[in-house]
């Protein structure tokens, strides 16, 4: 077979592993020899048959290929070991040095495999789990294969063909994925939280009093405290505001607020009642790459809720956007991203409140094997 783990011919390709001389084989050899299988059959559609310029632009039939090769192995067995095509596999390359956008002509790439391969699979497996779901998507890829067998696309042509087809805007997707060397890190920065005032004064002092009780005793006040005090040396210096409750409510406080609830409407006065609270999620683009925007809500009453917001989020400011949340719930904690769709490189900035991420040693082990499994890869 060569030096290579498989190469692909129209209507015949070549598959590198093999079991032992005895008929024992490893996981590796069986999950390689299935894998490469796929890989090469597939050539037969890209580029065979829907010919791109395999010289020009390695993605347009590798990237496409191994794309569709996630998913056939994906169908062969649950939990099949695909190497490529899940977004976390592709977080460290993402922020490494070394490379070049995936729009680069062929004989000039680096980190081949991640580039040609690797990237352009995932960034398809983004495009269809995250960004257009999987029905919108899927009809959106056979299309281009129904209008370019048989023919010559160029980049332009996939780019326009999943636009046009799946009616969605996805120049961002492009320019960001395939122009530029951007990654995925968006960090919660900051979470703020308003809550509409009643403007009852039974309920406001009453809230007023709690916070003047728990907020800390100062150094100076703590050593003040206990320091003989001239009032009680001469009680005849004792007024009025000496014992005066300053969060009593008064009958003209809430005289003022029964005016104001009476010139109410019914809306503004359920409102006014409902108990919001407005939490302001501030989010950083650190990595450059615009992408949705996914949550999960954790409340303290145990429940969890997924919000998921589109790209366009970005519209305005490609690197500080704030999102607000409105919800009768307290929030314990916000999660981005939290079933690893987006490739995200960096995930101890997705959680608020912050929180260890145990994982990150691991996640850099597997990058070195893959590293190395590389250099057998099929062509
Ligand atoms: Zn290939």
């Amino acid at each position: 077979n060569g030096p290579v783990g498989g190469m692909e011919y129209p209507m015949i390709c070549f598959n590198g592993p093999r079991p032992q001389a005895d008929g024992t084989y490893s996981a590796q050899t069986k999950y390689g020899l299935i894998s490469v299988v796929i890989h090469e059959v597939g050539h037969n559609y890209y580029p065979m048959i829907v010919n791109s310029d395999e010289r020009q632009w390695t993605w347009m039939d590798e990237g496409l290929n191994t794309f569709l090769q996630y998913l056939a192995e994906q169908e062969w067995e649950k939990n099949y070991p695909s190497r490529r095509g899940e977004p976390a596999n592709i977080a460290d390359y993402m922020s490494s040095e070394e490379q070049v956008p995936i729009m680069t002509n062929s004989e000039s790439l680096l980190q081949f495999g991640n580039n040609g391969y690797a990237k352009p699979a995932t960034a398809l497996n983004i495009l269809r789990e995250t960004v257009l779901g999987r029905e919108n998507f899927d009809f959106a890829f056979k299309q281009y294969a129904q209008r370019w067998k048989f023919k010559r696309p160029m980049p332009a042509d996939f780019f326009r063909t999943m636009e046009d087809a799946s009616g969605v805007d996805l120049d961002w997707f492009w320019r960001g994925w395939f122009y530029t060397t951007d990654h995925t890190d968006i960090s919660i920065e900051n979470v703020r939280l308003f809550q509409l005032s009643s403007q009852n004064p039974d309920v406001e002092k009453e809230l007023q009093r709690k916070q003047a009780a728990a907020a800390p005793l100062t150094l100076s006040r703590q050593r003040n405290e206990n320091i003989p005090k001239r009032i009680d040396k001469y009680p005849s210096l004792k007024d009025f505001y000496n014992d005066y409750d300053r969060f009593k409510v008064t009958d003209a406080e809430r005289s003022e607020y029964q005016t104001f609830v009476a010139g109410l409407s019914e809306n503004e006065k359920q409102i006014l009642n409902a108990g919001y609270n407005f939490y302001f999620v501030d989010l950083k683009n650190l990595g450059g790459l615009v992408m949705p925007v996914i949550f999960r809500v954790e409340y303290v009453d145990g429940t969890t809720e997924e919000i998921r917001i589109p790209a366009e989020i970005w519209r305005y400011n490609n690197f500080d956007v704030s999102k607000m949340i409105v919800t009768k719930k307290e929030v314990k904690a916000f999660v981005l991203d939290p079933r690893l769709e987006t490739a995200d490189t960096d995930l101890a900035n997705n959680f608020f409140p912050r929180r260890t991420v145990p994982t990150r040693f691991e996640l850099y082990k597997n990058a070195q094997q893959q590293q190395q499994q590389q250099r057998r890869r099929p062509q």
